[in-house]
């Protein structure tokens, strides 16, 4: 699968970039909803998956994954958080979600993202 990891710390994006490259996937990196957004509109076969923090600097990833719907666009999206609030639970309802991937995840946890897409 082609996959966009945004977050804005460092070390979960490596974590997260090193292992889902390790299973075979192809994996772009971003580290604000910003730079996500722009990675997500630039990269041309499209992203089967979008795993985003939602808490980051300049834009956060519920405000990513708004600007992806309103385009029509219903890829995958699996957000990272560090609780479970409203404002998610709004946004899943209103936008689909995925899985919420609450931290510290292992993993496990994102093995169970992936098997949530394959048949
Ligand atoms: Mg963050």
């Amino acid at each position: 699968m082609n996959i966009l990891c945004i977050d804005d710390e460092p070390g979960i994006l490596q974590m997260l970039t090193q292992y889902l490259t390790m299973i075979g996937h192809t994996v772009k990196s971003a580290d604000d909803g910003e730079e996500g957004w722009r990675e997500f509109n630039s990269f041309q076969p499209g992203f089967d998956l979008v795993i985003t923090d939602v808490r980051m600097p300049r834009m956060t990833g519920l405000q990513l994954l708004g600007k992806i719907r309103n385009l029509g666009i219903d890829t995958p999206v699996a957000v990272i958080a560090g609780h479970s609030d409203t404002e998610i639970a709004e946004a899943a309802r209103e936008f689909g979600i995925l899985k919420i991937l609450a931290k510290p995840f292992t993993f496990e946890d994102v093995d169970e993202v992936l098997s949530l897409l394959s048949p």
